[in-house]
This record gives C-alpha cells, structure tokens and sequence, in this order.
C-alpha cells in the first residue's frame, strides 16, 4: 500500500502546532508496518535553515493564478530518523519567509502593533500547495493507493484530485487519478481557511462548485469545508472530538455539513512519541524510573521541580503541575477560582506556559498571592515541560476542547494522573477514578464534565484526598496509568485500517 501524506508542517523540519507532530510521527510508524508513504510540505525558510533539504531536478508549472501558471521545484530530504522520503514544494518567496526573529511566521506576521496577522496571500500560498501536491505521483511516477490531506491547508487537495486530475486531457493520468482515495483530517475545526470568493478565480476552480453544498461558507471560499465536502473519508484526532464537532458549539459552523457526512467520519487519538516522553529514559530528569521504581526516583524529580520554580521541597505537599498554551482553550478561566481550593488545601501550583497578557497576569497575581505555593515560568522551555511531567503529583487539563491532547497521555505515561475535563482527546484516554475503577484496575485520572470551576474544584479536590490519605489506592492509579500503551504504532494500525476502507467516489 502507498500512501502520500500531505501536510503544511512536518516536525523536524516546520512547526506550530500538533499536526508537525502527527506529520512527523504517524508516516515513521507506517512505514515501519511496510506502509511504502512519502512525505509533501511546503519548503518553509525553517526547512532550509535545517540544512537537511536538497534540490532536485524536479520542477514543473502548477496550473493555478494567472498566465500559464506558477512554476515550482521540488526539494527533497528524509524524515528525522528514518529513510521515509520528505518532498518540499518551492515557489520564490511564496513560502520561504519566515523569520521568527523578524517576527515572520509559517502563516502570520506581526503587524507594527505587535499583534500577530495572517499574510494576505495565505489563500493563494496553500491553493497552489494543495494543487502542487498533485503533481509529485506524476513527477515520480509512483502513484499512491491513498492521499492523506490535513488541516485547511491541503482542503483542495481532494478538490483537485476530482476535478482537475480525474480529467486531465492525458488519459493516463486521470485513469490513474481515479484509483487514488483521499482521507482528510482534521486537527482543530476553529482554523478553517476561509478566504474571499475571487480566489476561485485565482485557484482556478470551477464556479459550479461555489455553493454552500459544496465551497461556500457564508460568502466566502473555505478550504476546510472543501476537505471535509471532497474527501473520500475525514476523521480528526480522536473519537469524542469526532462526535463533538457534528455539534454547533464545538462544529465552528460546519456542524450541518459534518452530520451530513457523519458516515465517513471517525476519530483515532494521537501517538506519543516514548523515545522522547518516557521517564525511564528522560535525559532531562535528575531521576530516572519505571512503574516498579517510581516511588523511588519520581520524588528526587519532585524535589527538583519546587527548587527549579523557587517552592520549598516539601515531600508532604501535593504538586499540580500545568504546561500549556496560555490561550482560552485551556480553561485558564476555570483555574483560578479552584486553584484557590487547592491552594488552601496546601497543594502547590507549577505553571510552564507562554500566551495571552490576561492569563500571564491572572498567574502572576497567583504567584505574588502564594509566593510559596506557587510557581510559574512564563515562557517555552523543553526541559521545565519534561520535568513537570515527572516531578508533579497530579496534573491539571481542564480544556474548554480538546482535540486530541498530548499532555495528558505524557502525565499518564510520568506516574502523574490527570484531572482533566471529559472533553475531545481527554475523554478518550483518561478513566475518572470510581469505587467500579479502582476495582477492575482501569482507573487512570480525575474527569470531570462541566466546564465549571466548581466542577474542576470538586475533581481536584477529590484527588488530593486520595494523595494524601490513601497512598496505596493513589499508587495503583499511578500504575495503571504508567502501564499503557499510547504509542504511535497503535494510531498508525487505525490509520491504516482507514487506509485500506476507503474507496474513492470518483
Ligand atoms: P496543543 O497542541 O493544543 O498546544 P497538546 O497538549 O496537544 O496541546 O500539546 C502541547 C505540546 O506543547 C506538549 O508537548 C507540551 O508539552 C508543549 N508545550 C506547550 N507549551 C509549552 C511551553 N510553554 N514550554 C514547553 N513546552 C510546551
């Protein structure tokens, strides 16, 4: 089976978010079950800065804007790790412009006021991309059984396939065309691509398909909705995400056209990678264990953590530990009150996060509160994030949505149960600690299901009840936490399961 994966970030060579990960990892684990997959991202300035991209001969003209089209070369190189072969699409400066130092990202700038803007020709960047893409099979002369498209920057990959490929003049190639099925998947519904109508002209796109049953969106060309409308099969990154965005607050909007396809659509949870997040290897912990040896070494974690953040070591305090995108999302709102709660309990806070001013200030005015309790790092750093995860007792993802989650899994992983919100990804992956639980051996964590702080104060609170009065009840949770299994290589038998089920419309 071959597959082409197609996305706008891979890690290792471009990231912001999850789906670097997801492109990075998933085709490694593929390729390992004898998947033949490639690799197709844009070449980003932070590829060539990687000095692991090379040129090739490859170059054609994409049929898209305005004369005869736009001419790109392909660049390639090797996914980190592994001989999966990476392709990168060239096009001038159309997406080598990224400089972070000069506050240029992926896909936005900072504007004189400092906040962040997305380029005007994003529209234009990832049409040409997404029709690019299509041009590799023939280029190569390997034609995949399957393309995987991601996020709203390859929605008119499906698009093109039916519509230019299918019947491409040469009939050779739209004969093979018709034998390639498309999965599309979604990592965040609230990152959709919508852009003006007039891009259809530049995308060159047949106005027949801008109607709200097909890429219209509320006046404007939506390149998510195209993704959802024209694959063969959509999932996103976890099963109850899956079901909550057919619903209208979760859905964005695209809901209606979500349930519509509701038979082609499924969820499969992200992998960890554990040669990266697995505490009996973590070269960035002063201890290192297992779950036969983590009473042992996870307090000298502990200890290091309260030194690291300037808290007292104290064995008997309970630490929850929290690292996360200081946005909305991660329900910063709902903290604070119950935070309180748990600080009168006598917990302590660790906090690593770097975001928006409101909730930098609502945790420096935690800090300054409970200078002895609370510790907070305002910022990115790898290091703290790895030493959280070991050194704290429990952990805290009280998540408005969360499509999959990655945290979570690292805390189950680190012997520091979740209390999470029975939400997307956290939903699937973490089972709430009852009297039925604790007995069959499935519990792993604290959820609780309304987004409330009293909700998350009741979850936290009935966690460090058993912290401090149970140790062998809080140990068998540990355990079966540290037990499972969330690797990639059990996401990647899913995928492939989705793989072999597709059969193209066209
Ligand atoms: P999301 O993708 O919504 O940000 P996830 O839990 O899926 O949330 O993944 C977040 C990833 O980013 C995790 O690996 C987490 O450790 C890391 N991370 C987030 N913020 C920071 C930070 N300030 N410093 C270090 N790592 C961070």
């Amino acid at each position: 089976m071959r597959v082409l994966l197609a996305a706008s970030e891979v890690a290792g060579f471009a990231k912001t978010g999850g789906l670097a990960d997801v492109a990075g990892a998933l085709p490694r684990a593929l390729a390992k079950m004898g998947i033949d997959c490639q690799v197709v991202m844009p070449l980003f300035d932070s590829c060539l800065r990687t000095g692991r991209c090379e040129p090739t001969n490859l170059r054609c003209r994409v049929p898209v804007g305005p004369g005869d089209g736009i001419e790109v070369e392909f660049w390639r190189s090797t996914l980190p790790g592994c001989t999966v072969p990476i392709w990168f699409v060239s096009a001038g400066d159309l997406f080598n412009r990224d400089q972070p130092e000069f506050g240029r990202g992926l896909y936005q700038f900072a504007g004189t006021d400092g906040s962040r803007r997305d380029y005007p020709d994003n529209g234009a960047r990832f049409a040409l991309f997404s029709r690019a893409v299509l041009e590799l099979p023939r280029m190569l002369d390997w034609w995949p059984d399957a393309i995987h498209a991601n996020d709203w920057q390859t929605g008119l990959v499906p698009v093109y396939l039916r519509e230019h490929l299918c019947n491409h003049p040469d009939q050779g190639i739209a004969g093979r065309a018709r034998q390639i099925s498309t999965l599309f998947t979604i990592h965040n519904i609230a990152y959709q691509g919508p852009f003006p109508p007039s891009m259809m002209e530049w995308a060159r796109l047949d106005w027949r398909l801008y109607n709200p049953s097909q890429l219209e969106f509320y006046g404007q060309l939506n390149y998510l909705k195209a993704g959802v409308v024209f694959a063969d099969q959509i999932s996103t990154v976890s099963p109850t995400y899956a079901r909550e965005i057919q619903t209208p607050w979760f859905g964005c909007g695209l809901q209606g056209v979500l349930l519509e396809r509701a038979d082609r659509l499924s969820g499969i949870v992200n992998g960890v990678d554990y040669d990266e997040w697995n505490p009996s290897v973590d070269g960035h912990l002063p201890a290192r264990y297992d779950e036969t040896t983590f009473e042992i070494h996870k307090p000298e974690c502990k200890r290091a953590l309260q030194a690291r953040l300037g808290l007292p070591s104290l064995a008997e305090r309970p630490v929850l530990g929290m690292i996360a995108r200081l946005v909305e999302q991660k329900g910063f709102d709902i903290l604070k009150p119950a935070a309180q709660a748990f600080l009168t309990q006598g917990a302590q806070l660790v906090v690593l996060g770097e975001g928006d001013s409101r909730h930098r200030q609502m945790l420096r005015v935690l800090a300054e509160q409970y200078p002895n309790q609370v510790g907070i790092y305002l910022g990115f750093d790898e290091k703290l994030a790895h030493l959280i995860e070991a050194g704290s007792d429990a952990y805290l993802m009280p998540s408005q949505y969360e499509p999959s989650g990655l945290n979570q899994l690292y805390s189950l992983k680190y012997g520091t149960p979740p209390i999470v919100r029975g939400t997307g990804g956290l939903a699937d992956t973490v089972t709430d600690t009852n009297a039925d639980t604790l007995a069959d051996g499935t519990a792993t964590g604290f959820v609780f299901q309304d987004y409330s702080a009293d909700a998350l104060r009741e979850a936290g609170l009935r966690a460090l009840d058993i912290w401090s009065r149970n140790h062998d009840q809080w140990n068998a949770i540990v355990r079966n936490g540290m037990r499972q299994d969330w690797s990639w290589s059990r996401s990647a038998a899913s995928y492939v399961g989705l793989y072999r089920k597709i059969r193209p419309a066209h």
